[in-house]
């Protein structure tokens, strides 16, 4: 049986990962696993049951409380937080705000990692996140290290909330783009750094197709030699 791929997709809070790792899924036949998803679930949780985030105790309860599961359609990935759909919900600025205080939680991480690990066990993989191909697959086939000029992912995500008749200001993303970078590149827990072995995808000024093209570079050798 020929070894599984796993493609690491790691970066910034909102240039484009989700939008190239469900693009590269829907065209390898990949499944999609977003790791951003869970950590903002997790922090949705925390949130409805107001768990203190310096309480360990009730951090690690509130784990053992919380199932989370992705059901793939059309190559979106949609999350359920203990069987309830929270895809909508956690894209939202409530959680926006903390999610990133959320994963700076040793305990949080170790659940999450050891999750996401089990996952990428079997199956051909697009993983993205801030340290997967750092910590949970430091031995993934490809890794991608995506970056852009920030007030061009601030005036996306705006528009991307836009659309689906969100109601906040360019500058409230800004901000909150600015803030989520420093605190993950910025944490003792795994913060984000580039792999050695990463690949650079800056896509301030190149389109979708032209990400698409430039990663399958990288990728078509993969296929060819485990011949999937
Ligand atoms: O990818 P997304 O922007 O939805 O991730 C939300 C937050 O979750 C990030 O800002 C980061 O704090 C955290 N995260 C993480 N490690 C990952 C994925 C996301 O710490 N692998």
């Amino acid at each position: 049986m020929s070894k599984n791929i796993v493609i690491a997709i790691d970066g910034y809070s909102s240039c484009g990962k989700s939008t190239l790792a469900k693009a590269l899924a829907k065209k390898l036949h990949f499944i999609y696993i977003d790791s951003g998803a869970m950590y903002r679930a997790v922090t949705l949780y925390f949130l409805r049951n107001n768990i203190p985030l310096d309480d360990h105790e009730a951090i690690n309860t509130a784990l053992r409380d919380i199932h989370l599961n992705f059901h793939s359609r059309d190559y979106q990935s949609h999350i359920t937080l203990n069987e309830e759909e929270v895809s909508e919900e956690i894209r939202q600025m409530p959680v926006s705000e903390l999610v990133s205080d959320v994963s700076a939680i040793k305990e949080v991480r170790v659940e999450m990692v050891r999750q996401q690990q089990r996952m990428g066990k079997s199956k051909n993989i697009i993983m993205d996140g801030r340290d997967i191909g750092t910590v949970v697959f430091p031995n993934a086939d490809l890794k991608i290290f995506m970056t852009a000029d920030p007030k061009i992912r601030a005036e996306r995500r705006f528009n991307e909330l836009k659309l689906k008749g969100e109601e906040v200001s360019m500058e409230e993303i800004f901000d909150n783009i600015a803030h989520r970078d420093f605190l993950d590149t910025t944490r003792e827990e795994s913060p984000l750094i580039r792999a050695d072995d990463a690949i650079i995808l800056d896509n301030t000024t190149i389109d979708q197709t032209e990400q698409l093209d430039f990663v399958m570079e990288y990728i078509k050798p993969l296929l060819t030699k485990t011949a999937i």
